[in-house]
């Protein structure tokens, strides 16, 4: 089936034959069986094309979360299409610049948006989706031939382009082959066991890797279901656990999740596989799910344009803090940030990876892509690490949220993980400031459990038999809650601005 299109084929080889098989169980909507997945998706390739899209057309996609916004993805990569989903926060501007960046063929967009939307979209024809699945898109595919032919598409080829969420800079459009999404969904299939039994629980955005290439490619190249939910709902996660086998969240579903009464061993007892990623993992939040419901949470790690690069093990010690060992097929090094040379094991510095699920480049930058992609076919992620005695590998953090203060590197993990240990704090974040006498000085923004006794002072006393003068913070501040983006990861950048003037000579 789908023969010569290289990643629909696989889409679709675990779920071929199976006309029972159901990939949506229940979530909002309607349960939804392979059968119907895929002949719904053959209509949207049809009405893609019909619409002018060529192979290697670009199909720009910014909509709300259904089961016909897979559809689309799918029917995308029958027409030879290459999928280019767009975060639902992005207003008209942001969306000018990516729709010039990747003149698409057709846009998609949300009914509500056409309006404002039509007359960015500069010659490409726009459709629409609602979060019900409805709109001109599905009209056209509803009334389209059942039974397109696929789209002859190679392993080279592309199947999609995500922009990253360039909070340096403008957005980057990584070009994700064929092979880059397969090679990286049968490799996770096979590294967390998923087979056509599980039943996945599905509660994250799909405009981002996580939610569309992790969760769903592993879903659909398993064979396997899910419970497909608009977004993360506690209650909701609750009341699907017993149906389920299977969860992959960012660490604030599985921190939530902690404060809800309905997480007991019992609504667990079917569940197999708890997975996080995107962001780092508390150690304390490890421990304390481990607690509650008996099982250690898997951490990975990936990115926009590696897909996944290492796991905790399936069997064998899931280590709290790490990110596991290299996926098979994936090689992972840690160089110098200057010379760019191998650093021993045990010595932090920038993490590298090769391997089939590395991206080809940026989308019309070859410059960005050279800086980063070297002609070895190491990506320079840009993510500090190190690998421990026994191959374990930790991020310690973005290099750019590496702080230099008076010449010395800080890393700001080492100090996060001390003041997250005292007693009264929920989290921490330690940034660098400009400062007129050392370039950058050493500040923490803490979280705070209510009620708690904690005062700058006391952080500060506490760290100091800890840590050498020059890591530690010149000044303490306490927020609410630490400002994070849809995916979990706290936005360091905002917290830089916000305290920018705390140092101002
Ligand atoms: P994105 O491209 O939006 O998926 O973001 C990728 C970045 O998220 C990586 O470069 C890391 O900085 C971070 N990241 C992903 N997974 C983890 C993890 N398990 N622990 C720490 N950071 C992570």
């Amino acid at each position: 089936m789908y023969d010569d299109n290289h990643l629909a084929t696989r889409l679709r080889a675990a779920s071929l034959g199976e006309t029972d098989r159901l990939f949506a169980i229940a979530g909002f909507g309607h349960p939804l069986s392979y059968e119907a997945l895929f002949a719904a998706a053959e209509r949207m390739a049809a009405a893609l094309a019909d619409a002018g899209v060529k192979p290697g057309d670009r199909v720009a996609v910014q909509v709300e979360k259904s089961l016909e916004t897979i559809e689309l993805y799918i029917g995308t990569v029958l027409a030879g299409g290459v999928f280019l989903p767009l975060n639902t926060a992005y207003t008209a501007a942001e969306l000018d610049y990516f729709i010039s960046d990747a003149e698409p063929a057709v846009v998609v967009c949300d009914p509500a948006r056409e309006a404002e939307i039509t007359p960015l979209a500069k010659g490409a024809k726009v459709l629409t989706l609602d979060a019900r699945g409805h709109g001109t898109l599905r009209d056209a595919a509803d009334a389209a031939e059942p039974g397109f032919a696929a789209v002859p598409r190679g392993a080279e080829d592309l199947a999609a382009i995500l922009y990253t969420s360039g909070t340096t800079g403008r957005s980057k459009g990584a070009m994700l082959t064929h092979r880059a999404l397969a090679s990286n969904s049968e490799t996770l299939r096979d590294t967390w066991r998923f087979t056509a039994d599980d039943v996945l629980i599905h509660a994250l955005p799909i405009f981002h890797t996580h939610g569309l290439f992790v969760a769903t490619n592993v879903t659909l190249f398993a064979g396997a279901s899910m419970i497909f939910l608009p977004k993360f709902d506690a209650e909701a996660i609750v009341a699907a656990l017993p149906k389920a086998t299977a969860l992959m969240g960012v660490p604030t579903f599985y921190t939530r999740l902690l404060e809800h009464p309905g997480l007991t061993r019992e609504a667990v007892a079917n569940m197999r596989l708890f997975i996080s990623g995107s962001a780092p993992l508390l150690a304390d939040t490890h421990e304390r799910w481990r607690a509650r419901t008996g099982h250690a949470i898997l951490e990975r790690y990936g990115m926009t344009e590696t897909n996944m690069n290492t796991s905790n093990p399936y069997e064998g010690e899931r280590r709290a803090g790490t990110v596991g060992f290299p996926l098979p097929g994936v090689e992972l090094k840690i160089t110098d940030p200057e010379s760019g040379e191998t650093l021993p094991q045990g010595e932090i510095g920038l993490i590298e990876v090769r391997g089939p699920n590395v991206f080809s480049g940026y989308w019309r930058m070859p410059e960005k892509t050279k800086e980063e992609l070297r002609d070895t076919g190491f990506f320079i992620t840009g993510d500090l690490g190190v690998i421990d005695a026994d191959g374990y590998v930790s991020i310690v953090g973005r290099s750019k949220d590496l702080i230099i203060s008076g010449g010395f590197n800080v890393y700001p993990k080492e100090i996060e993980a001390l003041i997250d240990d005292l007693p009264g704090v929920v989290e921490s974040a330690v940034i660098g400031l400009p400062h007129p006498d050392f370039g950058e000085g050493v500040a923490a923004v803490v979280v705070a459990e209510k009620g708690a006794a904690l005062d700058e002072a006391a952080v500060l006393a506490a760290l100091a038999p800890q840590l050498a003068r020059y890591k530690q913070p010149k000044r303490v501040f306490f927020v609410d809650e630490l400002p994070r983006n849809t995916m979990g990861k706290v936005q360091k950048k905002a917290l830089r601005d916000e305290f920018a003037e705390t140092f101002a000579a």
